[in-house]
């Protein structure tokens, strides 16, 4: 992937071109952080790279073909920017549900169609975010969503669940101990025996680590939910894998939901030990609930 010259960090970029390059970008994408021009940039770039028609994955965006000639001129009917309306220049209710119906029409000149809502945490009210949900959960083939924000936090727990979020102020540590211990933790969710869960958590040694080993965690869950509606995996596949054979959709979403909800109960010095029990009790009961 070509990143011309947006300036973000190194390893935000190998993650995206990591991606890119091997066609396995996820349909839904909140870009957070940073500033206005920052994100929308990085969006738009990622927009342009979805309809660019260089045959060398690789070298895509090109800036070269004509899909990207008018990418950079802000002129391709295959990118398709939210309006919005009113003083607030809100998204409204009205203008997702013509987004939905369109997003299901093939794109016109591209391979690959992709809708740009900038500033979706200011912009969308939660009645137009719950009118997004079930498109984002189900995006049609060829469809690429770009949320951008400056606080994904704001935005519903049940979007950002849909979602893949890339932080241009980087995103939560993963060193190979987190992520060895993330995949702990989500694979012994569906372990029979429960205590191997308690056990999980109880490694998390701080607050710090507490929203790392979460964070990746919630991933790991994203995946296998991209997995089960035929998407692709993007942190680990070998455990997504394992996951989505075990939890249907439904139950998927809800355990990214608690997960998420206790990241951000982090913020309130609530003591860890509680916490990682708390959390034990709700991710076994929707895992294993009849
Ligand atoms: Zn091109």
């Amino acid at each position: 992937m070509n990143f011309f010259d947006i300036e973000i960090g190194e390893q935000l970029k190998s993650q995206l071109c990591s991606l890119a390059d091997s066609n396995r970008f996820p349909h839904a994408v909140v870009i957070n952080g940073g500033s206005v021009e920052k994100r929308q940039a990085l969006a738009r770039l990622l927009a342009n790279w979805a309809v660019c028609g260089e045959k060398d994955i690789q070298n895509r965006p090109c800036g070269k073909c004509r899909h990207c000639q008018k990418a950079s001129s802000d002129s391709h009917c295959d990118i398709i920017k939210a309006q919005g309306s009113g003083k607030t220049d809100s998204i409204s209710v009205e203008e997702i549900r013509k987004i939905t119906k369109s997003s299901v029409i093939k794109p016109n000149e591209a391979d690959k169609k992709v809708y740009l809502l900038f500033e979706a945490d200011k912009r969308m009210a939660p009645v137009a975010q719950n009118a997004f949900l079930k498109t984002l959960e189900e995006p049609p083939k060829n469809v690429m969503f770009i949320l951008t924000c400056e606080k994904s936090g704001s935005l519903l727990s049940t979007i950002l669940s849909r979602c893949t979020v890339f932080s241009i102020d980087g995103n939560a540590e993963q060193t190979p101990e987190i992520l060895s211990l993330s995949k702990s933790i989500a694979l012994s969710v569906v372990d029979v025996k429960e205590i191997n869960l308690l056990l999980n958590l109880g490694k998390i040694a701080d607050r710090k680590e507490a929203v790392a080993v979460l964070s990746c965690v919630s991933d790991i869950f994203r995946d296998a939910l991209s997995l089960s509606i035929g998407s692709d995996a993007v942190t680990d596949r070998e455990s997504a894998e394992k996951l989505s054979l075990k939890l249907t959709k439904s139950r998927l979403l809800s355990l990214i939901d608690v997960i998420n909800s206790a990241i951000s109960k982090i913020d309130y010095n609530i003591d860890i030990n509680l916490l990682t029990t708390w959390l034990c009790g709700e991710l076994r009961r929707i895992a294993w609930q009849r």
